[in-house]
């Protein structure tokens, strides 16, 4: 089966304490597509300008990542830049700059309308909407977001989270959602606004799935060093939904083990600069930290 990924294109500048490089493929869907490409197709929607790297796009039709949504407009690729501090879980967003991404209305092709398996990655809410009201019948409906859309778009956001089947968010999000002070809590009010399965991400500490089946602590892979953990989150969501894309048993017997091969892709995303580390991986090497973690947590 194939999932159909929309989010952001970007070139991201990233600097870190240790090193500063600039113009990395990133963005919400690169990240998610290359993350969910280990399990299954994928059907990527996004905007980029013509000074897009042809490389970046032959790196997308290599992996099987089909690039017929994508639309190449005049103009200029979305960058961001950041900075982060000697704690990696802390970063500033130094600017972002919208370019093409301004006047992004999508518009699938008709090859992408009867995809099953729709992950909506981080971006304003009305264009999540805008894509998910173009899919005929999706099986299983994703969304991720980020403060920004909170502070800025909360009315669209809880438009889209009534037509969301799972949600992922972070930690400091669910508690900003829910005004609760406490991540379970927030998890457990997050179901009141829509979705039947909350996910919510902390970093280093792994996540918590709340659902019809109870509470889910899935850890996170421990690693000695993170280089640059831009996309961590996407590439969690993108493998997540691809593997539960690429994997027969149903939806909901496959959750939880979906969720671990989300962090130990996320794990790998941490490994390098943007996406360096993840597009190096194999599939076997996530099948080692997939047992290695299973392993751990087991008792
Ligand atoms: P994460 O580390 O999971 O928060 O994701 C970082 C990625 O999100 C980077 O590759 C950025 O290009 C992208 N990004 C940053 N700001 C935005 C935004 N406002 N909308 C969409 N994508 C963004």
């Amino acid at each position: 089966m194939s999932i159909l990924v929309v989010g952001s294109i970007a070139l991201d500048t990233i600097n870190t304490q240790k090193a500063s490089n600039k113009q990395l493929l990133g963005g919400s869907a690169s990240h998610a597509a290359v993350a969910a490409s280990f399990f299954s197709k994928v059907n990527l929607v996004g905007i980029l300008g013509k000074d897009f790297p042809k490389r970046h796009l032959k790196l997308f039709n290599d992996r099987g990542i089909n690039t017929e949504g994508l639309e190449i407009a005049p103009g200029k690729t979305f960058r961001w830049e950041c900075q982060y501090e000697e704690d990696m879980n802390k970063r500033q967003t130094l600017s972002t700059d919208l370019g093409v991404f301004a006047d992004f209305s999508p518009e699938l092709p008709k090859t992408y309308i009867d995809t099953q398996y729709v992950l909506l990655a981080n971006i304003a809410p009305a264009l999540q909407l805008q894509v998910l009201d173009q899919v005929k019948k999706p099986r299983l409906v994703v969304a991720d977001t980020m403060d920004l859309w909170l502070n800025t778009a909360l009315p669209d956001l809880k438009k889209l989270l009534k037509k969301v089947d799972v949600f992922v968010l972070n930690d400091g999000e669910a508690m900003q959602l829910t005004g609760e002070d406490n991540v379970i809590s927030a998890a457990k009010k997050t179901h009141k606004f829509g979705p039947k399965q909350v996910i919510v991400k902390k970093g280093e500490h792994g996540s918590i799935l709340s659902g019809p089946d109870g509470l889910f602590i899935a850890p996170a892979f421990p690693l000695l060093k993170v280089v640059d953990p831009t996309g961590a989150g996407d590439s969690f969501a993108g493998a997540m939904v691809g593997y539960l894309a690429g994997t027969k048993g149903g939806i909901r017997n496959n959750l939880k083990k979906s969720v671990v091969y989300g962090s130990v892709v996320a794990s790998f995303c941490c490994e390098g600069f943007g996406m360096k580390k993840t597009v190096a991986t194999s599939s076997a090497d996530i099948q080692k930290r997939f047992n290695l973690l299973k392993k751990s947590a087991q008792f």
